[in-house]
């Protein structure tokens, strides 16, 4: 076992050979050969005549953000409500992403949204993506949301009209709509992005990208991962994130023969799934889902509370640090508690933590190279953890092979497969889990620009960064509600919590401006430049930008610059101060640093 010292030599060592001048830059958007992966491949389109109407609220995007919107404010008593969303249903990345095996990470418990509202028992702790999708058309059945709601219409431009106080929403439809209100939940991870590995576009196998996953070619369905297409099959696969870890058990096992191209391994920790107990989900009091969500972001957080409800590896590591500062306190090895300890101390438990991580892999994969090679060799929350029970064990089945390529990535593709360290390997399929784009401007990634009072573009606003009141609300954009976790909560272990938090606000501000008769409701320039002063305050990871090895949750490992930090922070006390903060400003009712006027 390597010191403590030794384990920080190896650190930088695995992230400097990672590091690249190109940074985000490196990655290319599917364009060319590769521009139908951005196609929507689960709903035919059907033609049907442009819809010129005025609606009270235009809800932007159909996924969770928007659907518990939409929940939110039928619940308040506005019915017009209107989902417009690019996809064929509702769902969001649980539309897109059917690739087999996929799940969510997060406990079901505390990530489906309104369980209590819509009468829903998860079936296990962690669900898998075709039942988070039926509950994502459960909560649209539930609230009536699908009544006029755009599918497979996605938005050219939306502009206010300061004459009209109105959002005119335009889309490749032809449709044109005049929205009081609009809310906008476009997501953080949703345009597919690809490797920009040279000789790309020249492949001539089968190709696609794992949120468009091909099941006329692989066979199969998104709820049975048996993949015979490829019985005969050569694969590659690219990535090894999230996406990967949950896909790879299934291609293993299908595949004649599977190839992992990775460039770093993703930290997997034990699942531990299982059914939940219908009589004793019976037994839970009116009001749980709150209780859980918070008793789950105060752990996970480092807080403290009487008992852990949901018990897993999110919530593992923040209790192993704050348990090991009360120790040490109570031993009297630390005397007062500041960052020097809590730096001390997270290190320590990280340490322990990342060293049960690598054990495991050699207690799972036979091979003790490739097992090497499947070592994670940063803190855990330097990438997204991950959590599974079958992928390590999938490297010691027959036809599976990893070819690490330590750090460098694949070098080149050709016509007929991708090239590492000078070798060839020839593959009948490619399939890429290289991710989505995070960290580029907003008109890019929502695919439409959004122009506010006096011809002022959100991406120019946003050009030195986001500015917003409570990651909701934008000055010179009046009557448009942001539903995300930036510059809120940013909480990411478990992201629903943020949008169900930014629902409840947003639709006591709307339903409050429609009590008071306000045509338009608007942040004051101050509130906004006082929210942003304060997001500015945020001290940023404790181990600083650079120190991670590279990849989307630190701009690729450079030095992070006000605009990144602005575009991915949140309340500098973090998410449980947010929670409480907003919760007091909205049920005060006096929604202090916002302008209503009639
Ligand atoms: P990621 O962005 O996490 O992963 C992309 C992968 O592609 C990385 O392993 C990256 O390597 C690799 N890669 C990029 N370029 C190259 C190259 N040239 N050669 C070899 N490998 C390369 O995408 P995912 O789709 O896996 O996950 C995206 C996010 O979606 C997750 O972080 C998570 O937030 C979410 N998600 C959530 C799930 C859930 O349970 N709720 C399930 C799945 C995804 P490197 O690490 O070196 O950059």
């Amino acid at each position: 076992m390597l010191t403590a010292d030794e384990l920080r030599v190896r650190y930088h060592a695995e992230r400097d050979k990672r590091l690249r001048s190109d940074g985000n830059d490196q990655y290319v958007e599917p364009t060319g050969r590769f521009a139908h992966f951005v196609d929507d491949i689960w709903t035919p389109r059907v033609e049907r005549e442009p819809v010129r109407e005025e609606v009270e609220v235009a809800v932007i995007g159909a996924g969770f953000a928007g659907l518990v919107t939409g929940a939110r404010l039928k619940q308040a008593g506005i019915d017009d409500v209107r989902l417009i969303d690019g996809a064929g249903d509702v769902g969001g990345v649980w539309y897109w992403n059917r690739y087999p095996g996929a799940m969510c990470d997060t406990a079901a418990m505390i990530y489906l949204p309104l369980l209590e509202e819509t009468g829903h028992m998860p079936s296990q702790k962690y669900t898998m993506a075709p039942e988070i999708f039926e509950h994502a058309k459960r909560i649209a059945t539930t609230f009536g949301l699908y009544e006029g709601a755009l599918f497979s219409t996605s938005i050219t431009s939306l502009d206010w009209d300061d004459a009209s106080s109105r959002w005119i929403v335009r889309t490749d439809r032809g449709d044109e709509l005049r929205a009081r209100f609009v809310t906008m939940g476009t997501g953080p991870l949703h345009r597919p992005k690809l490797p920009g590995v040279p000789g790309i576009e020249t492949f001539e196998g089968h190709a696609f990208h794992t949120s468009r996953w091909d099941y006329a070619y692989t066979g199969g369905a998104p709820d049975d991962g048996r993949l015979l297409g490829l019985a005969d099959k050569r694969v590659g696969i690219i990535g090894t994130g999230a996406t990967s870890v949950q896909c790879i058990p299934h291609l293993a096992r299908s595949a004649q023969e599977l190839l992992v191209f990775q460039r770093t391994p993703s930290s997997v920790d034990a699942r531990n799934n299982r059914p939940i107990d219908p009589e004793w989900f019976a037994t839970l009091e009116p009001g749980w889902q709150d209780e859980w969500r918070m008793n789950f972001t105060i752990l996970q957080t480092g807080g403290f509370a009487d008992a852990d409800l949901v018990q897993d590896g999110w919530t593992d590591i923040s209790q192993r640090i704050r348990d090991r500062i009360v120790a040490e306190m109570t031993d009297g090895e630390v005397e007062e508690f500041g960052p020097e300890a809590f730096r001390q101390a997270y290190e320590a438990s990280d340490d322990e933590k990342m060293e049960e991580i690598r054990a495991r892999v050699d207690a799972l994969v036979a091979d003790k190279a490739t097992a090497e090679a499947l070592k994670p060799w940063y803190r855990q929350l330097c990438k997204r953890p991950c959590f599974h029970d079958e992928y390590l064990e999938s490297f010691n089945l027959p036809g599976v092979q990893l070819i690490d390529t330590d750090g460098r990535g694949v070098e080149r593709i050709d016509a007929t497969g991708v090239w590492i360290g000078g070798e060839h390997f020839e593959l009948d399929c490619l399939i890429f889990a290289s991710g989505f784009e995070v960290g580029t401007e907003h008109a890019r990634r929502a695919g439409f620009e959004t122009t506010g009072r006096d011809g002022v573009t959100l991406t120019d606003h946003w050009a030195d960064g986001m500015q917003s009141l409570h990651g909701i609300h934008v000055r010179e954009f009046p009557n448009l509600f942001i539903v995300g976790p930036t510059q809120g909560a940013n909480l990411i272990s478990n992201i629903t919590h943020n949008l169900v938090e930014a629902a409840a606000t947003i639709s006591k501000v709307i339903a409050h401006a429609r009590e008071v008769g306000a045509h338009e409701v608007e942040v004051t320039q101050q509130a906004e430049s006082e929210w942003v002063a304060l997001i500015d305050t945020h001290p940023g990871t404790i181990f600083g930008d650079t120190e991670c090895t590279p990849g989307y949750y630190n701009a690729e490992g450079r030095e992070q610059t006000k605009r990144d930090r602005r575009n991915s922070s949140g309340h500098p006390l973090g998410s449980v101060a947010y929670f409480e903060y907003i919760n007091a400003w909205r049920t005060s009712g006096d929604f202090a640093g916002l302008d209503f006027r009639s």
